[in-house]
């Protein structure tokens, strides 16, 4: 008998957090009733609208390790152990970043719709959950924790229904329907924010052969083509092709705005990107047909309300009212994230499995134990999902621009070697992220850490170097002073000898 024995839960959404939260609380011993605006994607056929292809790294696979997926995932996955470098200048060598001073360390490249298909799979081999494809959530009653869909299987006018249940959980990505409805109580604190730049996915398929055995480029990096305010990266998939993806600003010089026709795609590509070009026999008519979509940033506060109890005379609110019972955010619904630290399936994977060890410290503890349970859940995640926002803004500026510079290499050389001097002590931001489930802020305290030490070795270098210069100066001045002295002694003896031969 689980802890959530008796108590049914509603998912909002079945994407990546969505699927994972439903094995995960079905193992709980929860009735798990989950409900998805789209189609059954393994009959349908998966229709994401997102990204082909993500990079599943250390706190995503802790997420699965909990309903027992992580292994049977990784098998579909193409590990990456750096970044390839592809210079704007035809015929210039490629360069290999290593993510890590350690070779075993990787982020694992994985099909998005195989991952989602796979994650519904396993929650449907548990009795106690149940999957609803093409219903809508079209609002959520928060003092009655009921939710309202609409079915959509036969069309836009489909019948309504209403479900209850002891707890809502929101994982209906970015756009929440739910996090609409929790935005109309008071003080609920929301922003998004919107980059400059957007994203437009392209295709290279396999080749004949080649260097790569059918891929044709390096399967075991992530590719990347910096080129200042914007730029292109590449990551592997399973059939052998590659899935690229252009991150540029939406107006100016290197933008969107700027490609109109084919001939335009062409010049430009041939111009920026003259490695990529020849191995995207596809480039132009994908670049006029996929969308080009935006990127959002989403903070909002609290992730959890608590549904209003009942006033019943004579009886306990878990008796006849809705007391205990709440209605929350997970992944994308309530943190959304900028894609370029490939953390934001991820994050969500750690949420649920944060979740349900919160449930199981808190279970039977008292009448209200599944919202305090839920309060420790979005007081632990709040602060690490802000501090991935940042840290995935801020790595947007290091991928489209610095990865290209001989410092920023010599620097990430020096972050390793440091890394393998004091490796319990200085570890790179990057290590802490994606290899290791170190809480995002901690991750992003000790990464700053880092940076102070490397500025403090580097001011100490060149300090070293001052004295070495002005030591040297000043040897060089006394060796220069003893050689005037010598050779005035050696004139004043010359002159005394002509003086005295000539006297
Ligand atoms: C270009 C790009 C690249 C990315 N790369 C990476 C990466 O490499 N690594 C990584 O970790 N993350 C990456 N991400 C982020 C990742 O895609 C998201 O963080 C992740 O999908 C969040 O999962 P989710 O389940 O919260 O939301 P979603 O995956 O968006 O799922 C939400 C689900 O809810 C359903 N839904 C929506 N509204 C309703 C409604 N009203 N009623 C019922 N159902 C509804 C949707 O149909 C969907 O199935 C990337 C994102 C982008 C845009």
């Amino acid at each position: 008998m689980g802890i959530g024995q008796g108590k049914t839960v509603t998912i909002v959404g079945a994407g990546l957090a969505g699927a994972l939260l439903a094995s995960s609380l079905a193992k709980l011993g929860f009735r798990v009733n989950v409900y998805e605006r789209r189609g059954d994607p393994r009959r349908a056929g998966y229709s994401g609208g997102r990204s082909i292809n993500l990079a599943l790294s250390a706190r995503g696979l802790w997420g699965l390790e909990r309903v027992g997926l992580d292994k049977d995932i990784l098998k579909h996955a193409i590990p990456m152990r750096g970044r390839m470098v592809h210079p704007a200048v035809a015929g210039a060598g490629l360069a290999f970043q290593p993510y890590s001073k350690d070779p075993g360390d990787a982020i694992n490249s994985i099909s998005r719709g195989g991952l989602n298909m796979a994650l519904l799979d396993e929650a449907e081999k548990h009795d106690n959950v149940e999957l609803f494809f093409n219903q809508r959530c079209l609002d959520v009653d928060m003092d009655h924790c009921r939710a309202v869909f609409q079915d959509d299987s036969n069309g836009p006018d489909g019948p309504i229904g209403t479900i209850e249940s002891d707890l809502i959980i929101g994982t209906d990505g970015a756009f929440s329907a739910v996090r609409l409805k929790m935005m109309k109580s008071d003080r609920f604190e929301y922003s998004q924010t919107y980059l400059t730049h957007g994203y437009k996915e392209l295709h290279i398929p396999p080749v004949e052969g080649g260097a790569f055995n059918g891929f044709a480029m390096d399967p075991s990096a992530l590719h990347i083509w910096p080129r200042g305010s914007a730029m292109m990266i590449a990551l592997p998939n399973i059939d052998k092709s590659f899935t690229c993806t252009l991150f540029w600003p939406f107006t100016g010089e290197h933008s969107f705005d700027q490609l109109r026709t084919a001939q335009d795609v062409e010049m430009f590509f041939k111009r920026w990107y003259p490695d990529a070009m020849p191995i995207m026999p596809t480039l132009v008519e994908d670049f006029l047909k996929n969308p080009t979509s935006s990127l959002v940033t989403v903070r909002c506060w609290p992730w959890v309300q608590n549904c209003r109890p009942m006033v019943v005379t004579g009886a306990s609110p878990s008796e006849k009212g809705y007391g205990g019972r709440a209605v929350a955010l997970m992944g994308d619904a309530a943190h959304a994230i900028v894609p370029f630290f490939g953390q934001g399936m991820n994050a969500a994977f750690e949420d649920v499995r944060v979740l349900c060890e919160c449930l199981e410290r808190h279970a039977g503890r008292s009448e209200h134990w599944l919202t305090d349970a839920l309060d420790e859940y979005q007081a632990l995640r709040k602060p690490n999902a802000d501090a991935i926002a940042r840290m995935a803004i801020d790595n947007f500026e290091e991928m489209r621009d610095k990865v290209g510079s001989r410092l920023f290499r010599a620097r990430k050389k020096a972050e390793h070697l440091l890394h393998e001097l004091m490796p319990g002590t200085l570890v790179p931001k990057y290590n802490l992220v994606s290899f290791s489930t170190v809480p995002y802020a901690e991750a992003l305290r000790r990464g700053a850490r880092l940076d102070r030490v490397l500025r403090v070795l580097i001011l100490l270098a060149a300090l070293i170097a001052a004295a070495l210069v002005l030591a040297f100066v000043k040897i060089a001045a006394w060796y220069l002073l003893v050689a005037v002295i010598i050779a005035a002694w050696f004139a004043w003896d010359r002159w005394r000898y002509k003086r005295d031969t000539t006297a």
